[in-house]
């Protein structure tokens, strides 16, 4: 993701990739061994042990060395987080009370301790994600931070409406929480996805049971710290590492929990609106896979879409469920955008995800990696052909050699099914009215992207593209203040901007008799 910090990767940074982040923004040297300060379940603003006592261990993917012992939730942890949860939304609480002005400045505050902490926090993140910690510096926490001062300023302009009803009536509608709500969150961007979940869930007063990665747990646990030094009262925010068949299914089928939001997969995501329907028909918002088609017409910036379309599919390891993973090349550029795309991917510096020069890290962990091996293996055998890369790119850790694959074609496996690993797909269309039925010839529906000097194609294009979000002459732009998520099976629901308040708030309609003086 996330070309969309636009201001902190300068546009030359994108085009050299060497040295590119660290001489763009002055990122600071890291300290490549953060102390690890928190590690137990946090429950009504305490760290507790899990019920079971039971832990697991958070491996570091540059190295697959154990980080440390993280406790582990189980539904009886889940039970205890809930408890606690409502509690805090219970009428008359301090939560309940709070201003909502008081909200929003409670969420300012957890931006501003963020942002102080953000060399510490990018450390984090490296150590437990893989992701370059010059990304994680100037990327992922400074979206944190704008992601919850967005939201902190939704806080007290939530408005409802007032509604011309018939007769003597005074009709308005109230924007009120939802209650306890559950959220469930994936390993790509550990932090943000953090943020994107939190930021809306309290602007609009709600209480949280979150359930992090299994593999990502650390930095949503300092977080957790932070919430409760800024003075989130106890119970409002609670957070529960731990696996998804036991914590994660405990929450999307809990009979106390309002609203589940969950990130991951389209299969995982099918299973919790499946416990969220035979359960208590909690809400549910979902953000999932996708398989987005990128678009260039040959009429494009060739350099600039060769770049962005690098960046579209590798960034962040190739681990973002909207990257850029069938990329669409008409006819009469297909040989000059591969040539000059392999020879780009060639240059793509993967190591060491705490040198400041580093592109790419390793992937998150031995089952993704293995996973990414094995899309490569078939992409072999049916038949596209292997332009670069393909193996493993070191002798420990979880390191894949950035990889293009040209001549896909539609119905081979690397063309329908989610990678998320470093392995892109290029493929040759001719016409505009073709590519776009065969952009659309896909299960999910989550993000698209165009590359053209023609408006009119460009809005032609951006029109018929069955996907929640399109980018035209650009790609993984973030911001917090528009709308993501996903057509068909990449999701239900919206996140982020205005959008994303309405799957956080009941709407509760309000109707007074209003006597007229003559009757
Ligand atoms: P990925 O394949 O990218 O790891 P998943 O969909 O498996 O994505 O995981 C995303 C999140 O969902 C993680 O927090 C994971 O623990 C959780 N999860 C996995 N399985 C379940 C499940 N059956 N019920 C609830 N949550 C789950």
């Amino acid at each position: 993701m996330l070309r969309s910090v636009l201001s902190a990767i300068p546009r030359p940074a994108l085009r050299l990739p060497a040295r590119a982040y660290s001489a763009a923004a002055a990122i600071p040297a890291p300290n490549t061994q953060p102390d690890v300060h928190f590690n137990k379940l946090f429950i009504n603003n305490e760290w507790q042990d899990a019920v079971s006592k039971k832990t697991f261990a958070s491996i570091n993917p540059s190295t697959g060395e154990v980080i440390c012992q993280v406790a582990e939730a189980d539904k009886a942890d889940v039970d205890k987080a809930v408890k606690a949860a409502r509690d805090a939304f219970k009428l008359g609480s301090p939560w309940r009370r709070m201003d909502a002005s008081d909200r929003g400045l409670l969420l300012n505050r957890l931006a501003d301790r963020i942002e102080k902490d953000t060399a510490y926090l990018a450390e984090l993140e490296t150590l437990d994600n893989g992701k370059p910690y010059a990304v994680a510096y100037s990327v992922d926490v400074p979206m944190v931070v704008k992601c919850l001062r967005y939201y902190a300023g939704w806080a007290d302009k939530w408005e409802g409406k007032t509604i011309p009803v018939d007769g003597d009536f005074f009709c308005y509608t109230r924007h009120e929480p939802v209650g306890v709500c559950g959220q469930i969150i994936p390993w790509n961007f550990p932090l943000l996805m953090q943020a994107w979940k939190l930021g809306p869930a309290l602007a609009t007063g709600n209480t949280v049971v979150m359930k992090v990665a299994e593999q990502t747990p650390l930095s949503a646990l300092y977080v957790a710290h932070l919430i409760k030094e800024v003075g989130f009262p106890a119970g409002v925010v609670n957070i529960v590492p731990g696996f998804g068949p036991t914590a994660g299914a405990a929450i999307a089928s809990h009979m106390d929990v309002d609203k589940v939001a969950f990130t991951g997969s389209t299969e995982v995501g099918q299973l919790i609106q499946q416990a969220a329907g035979s359960s208590n028909l909690k809400k549910t918002t979902l953000e999932l896979g996708g398989k987005s088609p990128n678009i260039i017409l040959s009429d494009a910036d060739m350099e600039e879409a060769v770049e962005m379309s690098h960046f579209a599919l590798f960034f962040n390891q190739g681990q973002c469920c909207c990257a850029g993973s069938r990329t669409f090349v008409q006819e009469d550029i297909y040989n000059e955008f591969v040539e000059r795309s392999v020879e780009r991917t060639k240059k793509r510096v993967v190591g060491d995800p705490f040198n400041l020069s580093t592109e790419q890290g390793p992937q998150v962990d031995e089952e993704q990696f293995q996973k990414i091996l094995g899309y490569i293996s078939t992409g072999k055998r049916e038949g596209a052909k292997l332009m670069c890369g393909g193996g493993v790119a070191a002798d420990r850790g979880y390191f894949i050699q950035p990889t293009v694959f040209g001549d896909v074609k539609d119905n081979m496996t690397i063309a329908r099914e989610e990678i998320f690993g470093p392995v892109m797909q290029i493929l040759k269309f001719k016409t505009l009215e073709e590519v776009i039925e065969r952009a659309n010839d896909t299960k999910y529906g989550l993000a698209a992207a165009v590359f053209t000097k023609d408006i009119d194609k460009a809005h032609y294009v951006s029109g018929a593209l069955r996907a929640g979000t399109v980018w035209i002459n650009c790609y993984d732009v973030f911001g917090a203040q528009a709308p993501f998520g996903g057509y068909k099976a990449s999701g239900v629901g919206r996140e982020l901007g205005e959008y994303g308040l309405d799957s956080y708030t009941e709407v509760k309609t309000v109707t007074i008799k209003v006597p007229q003086k003559n009757s």
